[in-house]
């Protein structure tokens, strides 16, 4: 794929993904509020997608990996020992002038609400020290609230995984190294929202814990870094937008031999996707000091007893929506029908050259794409057109997403799909009543072939192994 994501503003694709129903703001009728997102019809699907990807490949197709689905409010006791009640926390500055608040972290990048032309602190406003603010959404259990009713949004997916350890393991009859897997909501009260979903206050994990004998640590986490890494391109992310950052010695978390973050090249920099952190045996060990229960392997064949160390890669389901999305934005030249000429992408602020039109096309992989396939008859006057064409709609629509359309020109209802990132449009037309096959128009050529009816389906599979 061709490098894209230089070309694409974030303007562009929010208007996009509104306009397609991809992504909203969330309460929107109420004014929105910041850091909350909805996904729309197209988007949940891709949402969807990207989870069903993620956990084929880390739990349905391997056999030492088990899932998980821990509840969101867990014991508080949970967040004294995973250490996020003291440190999970963001320096913060007040801004005594415009009264807004701050990342003391992020000045240099945050523009200043009443001067957006400068950032903050070099707007002239007067700055109070750096306090820390934790991250963590409070609430209360049960209808007393006091002190001892204070419960948390989880902040990451990880401690259900820890929590449940010793329940997981006695069931699942895994041996180690193996690992549990868990995908849900997380939660975050980020100081400052921004780069559109990249920074939300509510996002989905993808996480999986990794359980190791302990002096395996460095051979376990260069094994998930290339697993992770090659799982992106599966999803369509191309490698020359990918890159690792390696943390150095200093920068690691004192429990920790080892982090690197999976970052991509949004078109507001190289940022996280992904972090994978070997933690030692950090977790297993303080949830076992605070709950007072062992959390401990025992090894049948060597009569051994550990604490298993971990390797935990930790993805947000969120900015990888994002990214897809990014790669994926086209803004195309299209030769006018009866014109010579490829298609190509256009330049940003370059003029409509003659004989072109513009399309804007989502390339998703197709085992992304929301929508798998759309069916047109060709006309919608013609009952026999119609009739076979929902037929084929309903024969398809018991195994994918696919879509029927057959209001307007032909051309219009393939653009809007194009907009849909639907990688097949499948039209059913005169010829098909003779010889029995459709027009298969793929999305990125537009390239249009006869195919029997018949091959359809088996087509559609081909497309989505
Ligand atoms: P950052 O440094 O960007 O705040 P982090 O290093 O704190 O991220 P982790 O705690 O490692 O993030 O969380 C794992 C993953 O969860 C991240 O790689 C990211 O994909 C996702 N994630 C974390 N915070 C957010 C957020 N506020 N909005 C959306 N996704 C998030």
């Amino acid at each position: 794929m061709s490098n894209n994501t230089s070309s694409v503003t974030l303007e562009q694709l929010a208007s996009l993904c509104k306009r397609r129903g991809f992504i909203f703001q969330s309460s929107e009728i109420y004014g929105g509020i910041n850091g909350f997102w909805d996904y729309g019809p197209l988007g949940v699907e891709l949402k969807r997608n990207i989870k069903d990807a993620w956990w084929q490949d880390t739990v349905q197709r391997r056999d030492d990996v088990v899932g998980l689905d821990a509840s969101i409010i867990m014991h508080p006791r949970v967040w004294e020992a995973s250490g996020h009640l003291e440190g999970f926390s963001d320096p913060m500055v007040d801004c005594k002038t415009c009264k807004g608040r701050f990342r003391a972290d992020q000045l240099e990048t945050t523009a200043c609400p009443q001067k957006p032309s400068k950032k903050v602190g070099a707007c002239g406003g007067d700055l109070t020290e750096p306090r820390q603010f934790n991250l963590m959404f409070k609430t209360f259990v049960g209808p007393v609230q006091d002190d001892s009713s204070v419960a948390y949004l989880r902040p990451e997916t990880a401690q259900g995984i820890f929590a449940q350890f010793d329940n997981v393991l006695s069931v699942s009859r895994q041996k180690v190294p193996f690992g549990i897997a868990q995908i849900g909501k997380a939660f975050r009260n980020e100081i400052n929202p921004r780069n559109y979903t990249f920074r939300s206050r509510e996002f989905e994990q993808m996480e999986l814990e990794f359980f190791i004998p302990p002096g395996t640590d460095a051979e376990w986490h260069e094994y998930w870094v290339k697993e992770r890494l090659a799982w992106y391109s599966r999803i369509g992310l191309a490698q020359e937008h990918l890159d690792k950052y390696v943390y150095g010695k200093d920068e690691l978390a004192h429990y920790a031999s080892a982090c690197v973050d999976i970052m991509y090249q949004f078109p507001f920099g190289l940022q996280e996707l992904e972090g994978i952190a070997a933690r030692g045996d950090f977790d297993l060990s303080r949830h076992s000091e605070y709950s007072g229960k062992k959390l401990e392997y025992y090894n049948q064949e060597t009569n051994e007893r550990f604490i298993p160390h971990v390797v935990e890669p930790s993805a947000g389901v969120d900015r990888i929506a994002l990214a897809v999305l990014c790669e994926a934005y086209r803004m195309e030249w299209i030769p006018k029908e009866g014109t010579d000429g490829d298609i190509r992408e256009a330049e940003p602020g370059e003029k409509l050259p003659a004989g072109y039109e513009e399309r804007t096309v989502l390339r998703f992989e197709p085992i992304i794409a929301p929508i798998k396939a759309a069916v047109f008859p060709l006309l919608k006057n013609r009952p026999e057109l119609v009739d076979t064409a929902k037929g084929l709609y309903r024969d398809l629509q018991r195994r994918w997403p696919v879509f029927y359309d057959q209001g307007g020109a032909i051309g219009r209802r393939y653009r809007r799909q194009d907009e849909a990132g639907t990688p097949f449009g499948i039209t059913v037309d005169f010829q098909t009543l003779e010889d029995q096959t459709v027009t298969w128009r793929e999305r990125d050529s537009m390239q249009q072939i006869r195919v029997p009816i018949a091959e359809v389906a088996d087509r559609l599979m081909d497309a989505l192994a």
